[in-house]
């Protein structure tokens, strides 16, 4: 009796341990088994450090942005589209952490936890990839930036949908500068070559911001619609001087975006706490970072915690310490031309089997910002700011809504260029996002490119 009990503690033991031991694997399998598969040293995957069983990576036509053929990766016969695409298709060896081809090597490969790399065996490739982009308007996007270092974004705000991205400094993947180049980055030219600057950007935001600062002046000053400041072209908060390029005369709230008057938004500012204008900022995704495809995105800044009554000033103008990332205010102009709702932008479309079996389709995530109330008052003052300011002659068929910036960064540079708007068009739903990096004004630097851009998208978006 007592040597069965013995005998059955160990076998239990035994049981336990074996339990223990295939939890273990189990667990190291489940964590591991990506990485064994996808280690570069498999050369089922590898040939010369690049991924050479991917799949393909297609724009929203089918056109192929990277393939692999006879063991290498093989990019679009056009040089203008391997550089407007470079930083959504990204590199094979890893350099551009945010592109397809490194954020989706798992998919790219077709690695699955149960058949591991069985596709690629059977296939001899993994998954195809199929973005949501137009390349021949990234074509367009970068030849109107040219050799300005910036952000252009296009998306369809009904969809979420990007028709657009490209980020400059580029390069031709088949020529990829050399480290050695790279390292003495002669005249900055090379300044964030990996970076997508439209995920990891952060740009003072300069003017652009004077949207958000109206919609805190809507949610909390009761009298807003029958307020007025006579602008004199300078003003002073508590002894700071705020002033504008010229004298504005009488303004309401309206006359105020369109003309962006400095004055009279840090008069309004005034009638605002910090923490009113840090609660709006923060309703509009201020503070929070997004999924784009599987990176992240950097987070918009304001932090008014010990801002003086001028430094409320200039934060309401975009000035301050205040940042803002390029997709986040994608998102802005999208969730305003969308009665309050943005559909976040994305850009892998489908992941497909080689056999063309779709593996996961793409939806946008919603998030509400504002009341459709005041989407619909921003909406009207950003339409009289283009064609009260700017000027419809700008855009040729498309009735835009928007706001320039133009972001003072120090004494020795030229400002930001900014502009963000949208189509109002049911049919033909564009926003759009445009930073040129020193450019200038945001109305001679911004919108011309926005305007380029536009025309190209509106061809592939429009359901007339
Ligand atoms: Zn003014």
């Amino acid at each position: 009796m007592k040597s069965t009990t013995k005998r059955g503690f160990v076998v239990l033991l035994l049981v336990a341990f074996f339990t223990i031991g295939m939890c273990f694997l189990g667990f190291n399998i489940a964590t591991n088994a990506e990485t064994w598969a996808t280690l570069r040293a498999n050369m089922h995957l590898v040939n010369n450090g690049s991924f050479i069983g991917a799949g393909n990576i297609l724009d929203r036509n089918g056109e192929i942005l990277a393939h692999t053929e006879d063991g290498k990766r093989v990019y679009n016969n056009s040089e203008r589209i391997r550089r407007a695409t470079l930083h959504i298709v990204g590199d094979s060896e890893g350099y551009i952490a945010s592109g397809v081809q490194t954020a989706y090597k798992k998919e790219l490969v077709g690695y699955n936890l149960v058949t591991g790399i069985y596709t690629l065996k059977k296939y001899e490739r993994g998954n195809d990839v199929t973005l949501t982009l137009d390349s021949a308007t990234c074509a367009a996007a970068s030849d109107a930036l040219g050799s300005k270092k910036g952000v252009v974004v296009v998306c369809n705000y009904k969809t979420g949908e990007i028709i657009c991205s490209v980020s400059n400094p580029n390069f031709d993947i088949r020529e990829k500068p050399s480290t050695e180049e790279i390292e003495e980055n002669e005249d900055g030219k090379f300044d964030g070559l990996y970076m997508n600057r439209l995920i990891d950007g952060l740009y003072t935001p300069g003017s652009v911001f004077k949207v958000i600062t109206a919609a805190s002046v809507i949610e909390n000053i009761p009298d807003i619609e029958s307020w007025e400041y006579d602008c004199e072209g300078e003003m002073y908060v508590n002894g700071v001087e705020v002033s504008c390029p010229s004298e504005h005369g009488k303004v309401d709230l309206n006359g105020a975006l369109v003309n962006s008057c400095n004055c009279a938004f840090a008069e309004l500012s005034q009638q605002l706490t910090a923490e009113q204008l840090t609660a709006t900022a923060n309703s509009f995704g201020f503070g929070k970072s997004f999924n784009f495809g599987n990176s992240v995105t950097e987070k918009s800044i304001i932090n008014l915690e010990n801002a003086s009554e001028s430094d409320i000033a200039w934060a309401s103008v975009g000035q301050y310490t205040t940042l803002v990332n390029p997709y986040h205010m994608l998102t802005v102009v999208s969730a305003i031309a969308n009665d309050g709702v943005a559909k976040l932008p994305f850009v892998v479309k489908t992941i497909a089997s080689p056999s063309g079996r779709v593996i996961n389709e793409a939806v946008a995530d919603e998030v509400i910002y504002t009341t459709p109330e005041i989407s619909k008052r921003l909406s009207e003052m950003m339409r009289n700011t283009v064609k009260d300011n700017y000027g419809d002659w700008n855009f040729d068929d498309i009735t835009m809504c928007g706001k320039t910036g133009t972001a003072e960064v120090s004494d020795n540079e030229k400002p930001h260029a900014w502009f963000m708007g949208f189509s109002q068009d049911e049919k033909c739903p564009l926003a759009v996002v445009v930073v040129v990096e020193n450019g200038g004004w945001g109305s001679s630097a911004a919108i011309p490119v926005a305007a380029e851009v536009l025309k190209e998208a509106s061809k592939v978006v429009n359901v007339y």
